[in-house]
């Protein structure tokens, strides 16, 4: 079998990228070359650090997830593998101790004892951030190429040319986008067009969390545990709608909530006074040591440009069933190959789904 001398550009410097990257590598294949639109790696995997922590230690204890937190090793044993692969380090999600849940306005905090996770949850030391600290150690630095956002992209005489913000042109052979579908189909232009049933299922494609916010409040100490609480809680009141323990070992303690309130209320209401109503609301969970936050985020992937276009703010993301990750049949054959999560076969949209996306593009890209 011949082997491929193609030049591949990767779309996205997310987990699925990077995967692809690393997969690459170990295969001995070099003539690749990631864009990344951002001017930081991981896309959706994203960390936040106190002031003075040391972002530059992959294995910094004191990295908070502000995107995906959990891996589920029963149901994910692959991506658990690349975990062990990688060397990183796991534990368990905390959830020893009772829950907390707001039924109403008018009542006050209830606690319920019993809830465990019933699969095993993992998190990494250092946070997600982790991961993407390991595959980029094992991709040479001259391959990524930061803000460099692809906004069109052009098939003549079987060369591809990538047309980027910057203004730059790259040409190649084959293109692997490891970005949502969605967000591809929405803002790169192809030249020719991709078959219209292609385009209108990446755009039906939801972008798993894309609608979502996150807030996070780092403490000195988990007092909540001290108090026989896992940090987890349940709220019909809001803002947050479910609250877990985001304590790293041997690091600082925190607690993270997703945000129950629409993205166009968000916008509305603004970051600062959300803000205000998270904390509050801690205040109101964990009592007067909630006010002994050391720091604190939101992060609101609906209005990240990169991650969510406005119908994925305007909808609730189910996991999506994967669209087709090649192009069957026309111009774009053997040429474009869909390796983000969301074009995952069986785990779209989870961490899990970037190594399998990775992979099974991969097999389609020929004689690798
Ligand atoms: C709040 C939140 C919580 C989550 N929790 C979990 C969890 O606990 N467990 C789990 O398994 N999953 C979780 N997820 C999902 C998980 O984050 C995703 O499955 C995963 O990160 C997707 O990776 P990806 O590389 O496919 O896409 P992305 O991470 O979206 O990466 C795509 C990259 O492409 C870049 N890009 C986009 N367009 C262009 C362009 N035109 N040119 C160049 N670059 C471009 C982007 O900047 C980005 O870096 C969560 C997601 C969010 C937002």
């Amino acid at each position: 079998m011949t082997r491929n001398t193609s030049r591949i550009a990767i779309i996205g410097g997310g987990l699925s990228g990077l995967y692809t990257a690393y997969l690459l590598e170990l295969r001995g294949f070099a003539n690749y070359q990631i864009f990344e639109a951002r001017s930081r790696l991981g896309g959706r995997i994203d960390g936040f650090s106190l002031a003075g922590a040391d972002m530059s230690d992959a294995n910094s204890s004191d990295r908070f997830d502000l995107g995906p937190t959990w891996y589920w090793p029963q149901m994910q044993p692959a991506f658990a593998q690349v975990i062990a692969e990688l060397g990183l380090e796991s534990f368990a999600q905390y959830d020893q101790g009772d829950m907390l849940f707001e039924r109403s306005q008018s009542s006050p905090p209830m606690r319920m004892s019993g809830y465990r996770n019933e699969l095993l949850t993992m998190r990494l030391v250092g946070g997600m951030s982790a991961l993407i600290a390991a595959l980029q150690e094992k991709i040479p630095a001259d391959k990524i190429c930061y803000q460099q956002q692809v906004q069109a992209i052009a098939l003549a005489n079987d060369e591809v040319t990538l047309q980027l913000a910057s203004g730059a042109i790259a040409h190649v052979d084959q293109v692997i986008i490891a970005a949502p579908p969605r967000l591809i189909a929405s803002t790169v232009s192809f030249q020719p067009a991709l078959p219209n049933q292609l385009q209108q299922a990446w755009l039906a494609t939801d972008t798993w969390m894309a609608p979502h916010a996150k807030f996070l409040a780092v403490f000195p100490t988990a007092f909540w545990r001290e108090q026989g609480l896992s940090g987890s809680a349940r709220s019909n009141i809001g803002p947050m709608v479910e609250i877990h323990d985001a304590s790293l070992p041997n690091g600082k303690a925190a607690l993270f909530g997703f945000v129950g309130y629409p993205a166009e209320a968000r916008r509305q209401l603004g970051a600062e006074q959300l803000q205000q109503q998270c904390q509050a609301q801690l205040l109101r969970l964990f009592g007067p040591l909630a006010a002994t936050v050391e720091g604190f985020e939101l992060k609101d992937w609906a209005q990240d440009p990169l991650t969510a276009t406005v119908t994925d703010s305007s909808g609730q993301a189910a996991h999506p069933q994967p669209p087709s990750y090649f192009v069957a049949d026309g111009p774009w054959q053997h040429k474009l190959f869909g390796a983000g999560s969301e074009w995952s076969t069986n785990y779209p949209g989870y961490l899990a789904g970037c190594i399998e996306a990775a992979e099974q593009a991969l097999l389609k890209v020929a004689w690798l």
